[in-house]
């Protein structure tokens, strides 16, 4: 059987890595020309994550993860108002894609394809590339990300829903830091919660594995209308590049403008980390698809479902994703039967994944869309709540609980 993976990051390596050990012969093609290490920054891990790379012979060790003890909410003075213990794993992306990649054979990794379209019969999937190759296969796995063009041909009037508010994020190597900041820090997994917002700092191994050390993570989520948001995707040229731009398009005005809100908002060793850093920003989005599969075509990790990024489990659910497609083509009888199983087992745990991810987001939404008529509960933001539920561990999560 042959399986055309389009996309090659993590959801689409997850599944050509399982696919192939199962001995599918595997094809992926990814857009991009060059390799893909140097983007992705910081990722929380669950222990599902850790057992599919265990299973592909991958071990999450001290080099691709920090175990970070406590979480600590603080205000803009860097005053302590809330503390919990929580052992919990931080990685960097590039540190599962590099171990996945490798692991995959070099000669069936297309660089540089890009897809354009696909038709399918009864059997058989053929992808049409924008260098104007095709491809056939059993089967298609739309691993293409949150801007899937497999699911636009599938299923177009699904579209991403702009959340009201991005993420401001980087790395930053953690040398760059004064010595006095790196002792305030310590191995803290920090959360500053301004009024509608949420910012959260850890620490991962260094991105370039063959540094030692480590670097640290931080995202920070804030509300911005569909107004302003065009204005920080507005380059200095004076063109809009839509809901996203490219982090080296991002005008010095708006690099400007948050590292001196980070300054007003933030303690000054966390508003540090913004101030020695390049800042990038990502507009958050819900993504649901009313079904997983069509025929041949299977959407799996974020081409499927996108959950707000407090869940921390959009590369474990990618993972999960590819276990269970793989699961049911193990189980089945037919590849028909073993793609129904996946649509239905996937598809309620991404409806509910997304619905979880939408509720922990509600109060910062809330603030660039106030007339929606939330609820208290929608708008608690106490530490107590917030550093409890943000990317809690799977296990713990009743809803989450669903077969694979
Ligand atoms: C602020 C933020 C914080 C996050 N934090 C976490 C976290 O803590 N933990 C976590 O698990 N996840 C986190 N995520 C989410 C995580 O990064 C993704 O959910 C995960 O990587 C899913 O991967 P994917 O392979 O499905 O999609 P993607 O990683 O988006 O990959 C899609 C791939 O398809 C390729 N592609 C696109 N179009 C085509 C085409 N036409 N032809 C061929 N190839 C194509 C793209 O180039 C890309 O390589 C976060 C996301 C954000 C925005």
């Amino acid at each position: 059987m042959k399986a055309l993976v389009i996309g090659g990051s993590l959801g689409g390596l997850f599944a050509a890595n399982l696919l192939l050990d199962q001995g599918w012969e595997v094809d992926v093609y990814e857009r991009v020309g060059d390799d893909l290490a140097a983007r992705g920054a910081g990722i929380g891990t669950h222990t599902e994550l850790l057992d599919v790379l265990a299973r592909l012979g991958i071990r999450m060790d001290e080099r691709l993860g920090v175990v970070i003890p406590d979480r600590i909410c603080v205000d803009r003075t860097g005053r302590e108002l809330y503390r919990c213990h929580w052992a919990h794993t931080m990685s960097a992306w590039a540190n599962v894609y590099r171990p996945l990649k490798d692991r995959f054979p070099v000669a069936r990794y297309h660089f540089g394809k890009s897809v354009t379209g696909l038709v399918q019969d009864r059997n058989r999937v053929t992808a049409f590339f924008d260098d104007g190759a095709s491809a056939e296969g059993d089967l298609l796995i739309g691993a293409d990300g949150l801007r899937s063009i497999v699911r636009a041909q599938l299923i177009p009037d699904v579209q991403p829903q702009y959340a009201g508010y991005v993420a401001w994020r980087s790395i930053v190597e953690e040398s760059l830091l004064p010595a006095a900041s790196r002792e305030w820090l310590g191995e803290g997994y920090w959360f500053v919660l301004p009024k509608g917002e949420m910012f959260l700092s850890y620490q991962v191994p260094a991105k370039d594995l063959g540094r030692i050390g480590r670097d640290w993570n931080y995202v920070w989520y804030r509300p911005v209308t569909e107004t302003q948001l065009a204005d920080f995707c507005t380059d200095s040229r004076g063109k809009c590049h839509g809901t996203g731009i490219a982090p080296p398009l991002i005008r010095p005005d708006v690099t400007a403008y948050i590292k001196r809100e980070a300054r007003e908002l933030l303690p000054p060793h966390l508003a540090r980390l913004i101030d020695v850093s390049q800042p990038f920003f990502q507009s958050i989005f819900d993504i649901e698809s009313p079904r997983l599969t069509v025929g041949r075509v299977a959407l799996l990790g974020d081409a499927a479902f996108v959950a707000r990024p407090h869940v921390g489990m959009g590369v474990t659910k990618g993972a999960l994703d590819a276990l269970c497609l793989s699961r049911s083509i193990q189980q089945s009888k037919t590849l028909d039967a073993a793609l129904a199983r996946y649509d239905r087992l996937r598809s309620e745990f991404g409806r509910r994944c997304v619905a979880r991810a939408r509720r922990l987001g509600s109060y910062i939404e809330a603030r660039s869309r106030p007339d929606k008529g939330w609820t208290p509960e929608q708008l608690d933001q106490r530490p107590e709540r917030v550093l409890h539920e943000v990317a809690l561990a799977l296990a713990d999560i009743p809803e989450l609980q669903i077969e694979v």
